[in-house]
């Protein structure tokens, strides 16, 4: 079926109203398994947003096949931060790593970079730049958007990506609805639409940086800030296994429709703390493949 955009695609919350009267919703209680990961199964490891707080972090990571990171490991895409991040998940013992942006990786977004560049020409008033980027989000420090790799050196970098393990199809997106002037940001619609039109059909973990609606999206202000068409768009197209985002801090959590798994990853909390811990599933192989 063919999303379109929806109606209250600018009024998210009045939208989930409406569309949770058709849908399943089950809260999961889901805890880090004690016992090694069997032959046939492959263990993904789950966090987001730990936003350059990870020397604050007091638990182990676990140990797993995949370590998934769903976006703003930086306050503001500081080189220097982007470094210290590289350096943490290259010690991490994980086999395969995959990371994509959010918001807060300010230097990774071309447009956002440019807009800045442009912004520091014309005005001394910096008023619509994000609270981190005020002082510190100089464009000498950044990195530039052609060397991201480069600098990601110990994991794999999705940014409209897919890529597969043991033949587990991933795919990797960091765009969200305009939240503040930030990196990555669209209208909600069809800007929005048009990047989740890019998401193929054969997904198994799907990663966002934003929720889609109803899905570990509710702020503590009592407004949800999911994407409507990102529900529409896995739910009736895509339909991943897993789908794994953050960026909604106080959204932490695993929910579920009776289809898809919903994993709000954020390890930090509503008040930056990095408390949250991972969260881990695991994925039978799929016919024929080996995790050797
Ligand atoms: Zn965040
Ligand atoms: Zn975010």
């Amino acid at each position: 079926m063919d999303v379109t955009v929806h109606s209250l695609t600018n009024n998210p919350t009045q939208a989930w109203k409406e569309i949770s009267k058709g849908q399943k919703l089950f809260k999961l209680n889901v805890k880090i398994p004690t016992k090694p990961v069997d032959a046939d199964k492959v263990r993904f490891v789950c966090m987001s947003d730990t936003h350059s707080l990870i020397h604050n972090i007091k638990f182990d990571v676990p140990d797993g096949d995949v370590f998934i990171h769903a976006g703003d490991f930086t306050k503001c895409g500081q080189r220097t931060e982007v470094e210290e991040f590289n350096k943490w998940i290259g010690g991490l013992p994980h086999k395969h790593k995959i990371v994509i942006g959010g918001n807060h990786e300010l230097s990774f977004d071309k447009k956002f970079i440019t807009a800045f560049k442009e912004k520091d020409k014309g005005s001394d008033t910096e008023d619509d730049i994000p609270n981190y980027g005020k002082k510190s989000a100089n464009i000498g420090d950044a990195v530039n958007t052609a060397d991201i790799t480069k600098f990601l050196s110990n994991c794999t970098y999705l940014q409209d990506e897919s890529i597969e393990i043991f033949g587990i199809k991933l795919y990797g997106t960091p765009w969200q609805p305009a939240f503040g002037n930030w990196a990555f940001n669209l209208e909600r619609g069809e800007e929005c639409l048009a990047k989740w039109r890019l998401i193929p059909s054969n997904v198994d973990v799907l990663i966002t940086h934003t929720p889609p609606l109803g899905h570990g999206d509710l702020a503590c202000s009592g407004v949800r800030a999911g994407c409507v068409e990102l529900l529409q768009t896995v739910q009736t197209r895509v339909k991943p296994k897993y789908h794994v985002f953050g960026h909604i801090h106080e959204g932490y959590g695993v929910t579920s429709d009776g289809k898809i798994i919903f994993i709000n990853a954020s390890t930090c909390n509503i008040n930056y703390v990095p408390d949250n811990l991972p969260i881990v599933f695991d994925m039978p192989l799929p016919k024929g493949c080996t995790k050797v």
